[in-house]
């Protein structure tokens, strides 16, 4: 099969979350059964340039309707780790991707509602007949709407779309300048509760909301995240929509690439190790130490790896902040932010914890850390409140990390709880816990420290279950796969 990924970002050279984990991941794997993929993704001006290879230009002066007039673009096409990718390079004074972020502007709407464009002109004009083109997120969620009104018409009739959902709470919001710049036109049918129209307030047009209603197959990130967006607030006013749209939408659970987070084979780590050298982990636990000015202490680390967001619990994090290094624990926080508040409030932190010798603070995106950190830690913490599906929980359990996580979406779909989980013993393979107050949290890392320091036999046959888990894409792109067949499928029924 010929897939075509149109998606914002892609691990590791286009990367702010585990979006561009799911998108080189899945694409990986989809090739690997035997299917072409190719992304499509916007040439911004802080791509890791040096992890795209040999960057050639393939489309020179692609010319792109946008607001009366177009816009010239340059498609640059490369691999990242052998995954075949096209960057779209716009040339007008809006510079769309030039704005030294992947998001956090003010027009985000206007510059991911170009891309969705240029993507598709850029498949039309280059005589590219995918058989499935898949999007994610709000980002590429105005694909599916130009697709279906434009282009599929012009030749592309046999060419499917499926929509993977990271996340309800962003959902792109825009008012009729959309329309224009597109060449959507048509308010009066556009603005319909049926077409594009926010459920909330009609009078503005929503991407997500959007995408659904054209997709022809909807997928959120995990079964429990699916299951949340129907029956609860996750859903983010979407509830409705998904449950009448129920014979086209599931949840999958995301998985990772084991060549990257392996630690028999990851080479960002100073000394590798599988469940059988288990010890060795202890060394990288020792480096870690090292790189953090951290005391050389019989303690364990408990480690926090992600975007400082309010989802990701930020009080709960703060709480753990203080809570480790009372309760003989040693804590490190790796995350970083756009929102400029949050930023201060982090500084902040760091600057009073900055000669502690048991907490490190670090503000950056910083992948070797990232690995070292998986490697070094004891334990990982995500007291998310909430979580589509979450990846740091899951490399976690790869290095032997045990995870203590918030009960929320696919944290519950991947952590089991030692003490109180009814899979079998083998099974279970971390610390949960339900409420988003302190007393959760609490009483979830103490009976984690507790088996830590009082029954390290047991804590380590914790951390060799975590081990054995295969979270893999070879189920979940199995999954995709068989959506992707049952749409073809369905398609050549129609026409035959
Ligand atoms: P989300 O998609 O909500 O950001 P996930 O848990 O699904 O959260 O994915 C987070 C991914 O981003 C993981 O691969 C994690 O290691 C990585 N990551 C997050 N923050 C950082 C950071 N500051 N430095 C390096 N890697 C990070």
């Amino acid at each position: 099969m010929y897939i075509i990924m149109i998606a914002s970002e892609c691990a590791p050279a286009a990367k702010v979350g585990g979006l561009a984990d799911v998108v080189y991941g899945l694409s990986k794997n989809l090739e690997m059964r035997g299917n072409t993929v190719e992304i499509i993704l916007p040439k911004y001006d802080c791509l890791r340039n040096d992890l795209i290879e040999n960057p050639t230009l393939c489309h020179k002066n692609l010319n792109v309707p946008w607001n009366n007039g177009s816009i010239v673009c340059s498609v640059w096409r490369g691999t990242i780790n052998s995954r075949t990718c096209f960057f779209v390079d716009p040339r007008s004074p809006e510079n769309f991707f030039a704005r030294g972020a992947i998001y956090g502007c003010r027009d985000d709407g206007m510059r991911f509602a170009f891309f969705c464009k240029a993507a598709l002109e850029f498949l039309f004009k280059s005589g590219k007949r995918p058989d499935i083109i898949h999007c994610h997120d709000w980002h590429s969620g105005l694909t599916p709407v130009l697709f279906k009104e434009f282009y599929k018409s012009q030749g592309m009739e046999k060419t499917r779309i499926c929509l993977t959902v990271h996340n309800f709470r962003h959902q792109g919001i825009m008012g009729a300048e959309l329309l224009r710049a597109t060449g959507l036109n048509r308010p009066e049918y556009f603005f319909r509760k049926d077409k594009m129209a926010d459920i909330a307030n009609p009078g503005v047009l929503n991407f997500l909301k959007s995408a659904i209603v054209y997709s022809d197959y909807v997928v959120a990130v995990s079964p429990r995240y699916a299951w949340e967006a129907m029956h609860t607030d996750q859903g983010c006013g979407l509830n409705r929509l998904l449950l009448d749209n129920q014979q086209k939408f599931c949840g999958i659970l995301n998985g990772i690439d084991y060549d990257v987070w392996n630690p028999e084979t990851d080479c960002l780590i100073p000394f590798r190790y599988n469940a059988g050298i288990i010890n060795d982990k202890y060394r990288n636990k020792d480096a870690l130490r090292e790189k953090l000015w951290l005391k050389n202490d019989f303690k364990p680390v408990i480690a926090v790896i992600g975007r400082l967001d309010m989802q990701k619990g930020i009080h709960l994090i703060k709480h753990a902040l203080s809570y480790a290094p009372l309760h003989g624990a040693q804590f490190v926080l790796l995350g970083t932010s756009p929102d400029q508040a949050l930023m201060r409030d982090f500084k902040a932190l760091q600057k009073q914890y900055a000669n502690h010798p048991d907490c490190r603070i670090e503000l950056s995106f910083n992948e070797e850390l990232a690995h070292l950190i998986y490697a070094g830690a004891d334990m990982i913490l995500v007291p998310s409140m909430f979580e589509p599906c979450g990846l740091t929980q899951i490399i976690a359990l790869k290095y032997g990390t045990v995870p203590v996580v918030r009960e929320t979406g696919g944290l519950v779909n991947t952590v089991f709880d030692r003490d109180y989980s009814d899979k079998p013993k083998e099974l279970r393979n971390g610390y949960s816990f339900r409420d988003s107050d302190t007393c959760a949290i609490e009483s979830a890392l103490y009976r984690a420290l507790d088996l830590w320091y009082n029954n390290p036999h047991e804590f380590q046959t914790l951390m060799l279950n975590g081990m054995c888990y295969d979270f893999s894409w070879n189920i979940s792109g199995g999954k995709y796969q068989e959506i992707y067949t049952r749409l073809t499928a369905e398609e050549r029924n129609v026409t035959v």
